[in-house]
């Protein structure tokens, strides 16, 4: 297994600092330390936020913020194979998977860069209004504050650049908390963003445990917003704190597919196969519920199987490799106990449900109840649902049947009923002939219900880092 053992420090005001403290961070594949960290606590979490504000006493124009993103964008290219290779070694990601999600991230901070040229307010028409006669109006629209956030670690570097690109694009300094699993791609990116020309105190990253960072990122009032991605435990709960903060929370899924009778079973299955299982189901869309109807459900069955059975699990810095290791092994062992309680509650296993070494193998379950945590939780494992239904409408309420709401995708050959499904599923984005795991950096995306309250995506992130402040001219 290739591995990049690296010491990395935190970004601080532009300085690199150590602590005396250390976090180690560790293949979830082989357990092998592939790097350690400075650990931060709440003194350092109070100078990134003095080095924030302080930076933003001098904002930085329009054209030199696009300038340092379209850098940074061409620096995750001429380093995408090291980039690659800490995504994969931090996070267990299939090094396939680990080079997609570096090239997105070039998108993600190309997107940026157009959204800071474009940032713009906008007329108001002042005479509509009698009282308004005689005078000019127009909007400003201007960085919201000091950012802080905090990123999951499954996108250790895509969901970074998410928070990092359009902050900077917005002109807001941020102080950032990635994971404390996979840290290394984070920092990277630091460097990356410190190479490119970005002037001290812009960015500044922490890494220590999360609630000490995180109380004194919600208490202060300097940081004005909070952008959150990972858990809605997590998530929902700094909302709750932090009332007069803007909390933007991208949140978990329990991602629903409906396969119709008339749809193109063979490409629905493959696109099942490839998304349902990718990253060993650790994205927040990954494909968990398989609704498909009644008569087309042998069919689709015999053509998905196959497909999940040839899929490459083991070590993730194999190029072959499709399927790798958990996160941790708390993680797995509540995977297997969803798979467990499944099992015993009348559920099919018809492929998986047990593991190979460390691994758990890709899984799939028949006649799943719609109680069952399979069906109405986050897996965040390799594991899918596949059940029989009657009808659209069916489909459509179990689909609904969660909390969640981010992403569901529908299979079908005609288009009023793909553009019913697109009105009443409840989701913050559906997919048609595709996979409801498809994301592409500039779509607005995010969640309805427990999912979010936000969108993200440069245009969108750009919008909920700034606020419109009105000028009104007498003429
Ligand atoms: P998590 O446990 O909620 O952690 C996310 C981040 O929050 C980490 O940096 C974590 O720090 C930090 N954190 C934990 N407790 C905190 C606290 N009290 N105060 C401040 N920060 C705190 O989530 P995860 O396991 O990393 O990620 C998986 C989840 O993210 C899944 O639910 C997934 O669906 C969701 N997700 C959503 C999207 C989306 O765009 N909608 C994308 C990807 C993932 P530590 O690491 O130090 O604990």
């Amino acid at each position: 297994m290739a591995m990049t053992a690296e010491e990395r420090k935190l970004l601080i005001g532009g300085e690199w600092v150590e602590t005396g403290d250390w976090i180690e961070v560790a293949s979830p594949y082989s357990g092998e330390t592939v790097g350690r960290v400075a650990k931060a606590g709440a003194d350092e979490t109070r100078r990134a936020i003095d080095a924030a504000e302080g930076a933003m006493r001098e904002p930085l124009p329009a054209h030199k913020r696009a300038e340092i993103l379209v850098r940074v964008a061409g620096l995750l290219g001429r380093r995408h194979d090291e980039v690659a290779r800490t995504i994969s070694d931090e996070a267990g990601k299939p090094l396939k998977a680990a080079r997609v999600e570096a090239r997105r991230a070039m998108s993600t901070y190309t997107f940026a860069a157009v959204e800071a040229r474009k940032l713009a307010g906008e007329m108001v028409p002042m005479d509509a209004a009698q009282a308004g006669e005689g005078k000019l109006g127009f909007t400003l629209r201007r960085p919201i504050g000091v950012v802080g956030a905090i990123s999951p670690f499954n996108f250790p570097l895509n969901l970074v650049a998410h928070k990092l690109a359009p902050a900077l694009a917005a002109g807001c300094a941020v102080v950032l908390k990635p994971a404390s699993q996979t840290p290394l791609s984070a920092l990277l990116l630091a460097e990356l963003e410190t190479e490119a020309g970005l002037p001290p105190g812009w960015l500044n990253v922490l890494v220590g445990p999360a609630s000490e960072i995180g109380d004194v990122l919600i208490e202060d009032e300097r940081v004005k917003a909070i952008t959150f991605t990972g858990s809605g435990m997590v998530g929902w709960q700094l909302a709750e704190r932090a009332p007069k903060k803007r909390v933007k929370l991208e949140l978990g899924n329990a991602t629903p597919v409906i396969v119709t009778a008339d749809a193109d079973v063979e490409a629905a299955a493959a696109a099942m196969a490839a998304n349902a299982f990718s990253f060993a189901g650790q994205s927040c869309i990954s494909v968990q519920r398989i609704y498909v109807e009644a008569s087309a459900y042998d069919r689709f069955v015999e053509a998905f199987l196959p497909r999940v059975e040839a899929l490459k699990v083991g070590d993730p810095a194999d190029e072959e490799t499709d399927v790798g290791p958990i996160i941790d092994a708390d993680a797995r062992e509540r995977i297997l106990a969803w798979i467990e309680q499944a099992r015993t509650n009348g559920a099919r296993v018809l492929t998986g449900g047990d593991t190979d070494g460390e691994l758990i193998r890709p899984t799939v379950l028949a006649d799943a109840g719609p109680d069952l945590k399979v069906s109405c939780e986050e897996v965040f494992g390799p594991v899918c649902t596949v059940n029989s239904v009657n009808s659209l409408d069916e489909a459509i309420e179990l689909a609904n049947g969660t909390r969640y709401g981010l992403q569901a995708g529908i299979f079908t050959a005609r288009i009023e009923t793909a553009m019913r499904a697109a009105q009443e599923l409840e989701f913050g984005g559906v997919t048609i002939n595709e996979a409801p795991t498809f994301r592409a950096d500039q779509m607005p995306y995010g969640g309805v219900k427990d999912s979010g309250n936000t969108r993200e995506g440069p245009a969108y992130a750009i919008r909920e880092l700034t606020e419109e402040r009105l000028v009104v001219l007498a003429l």
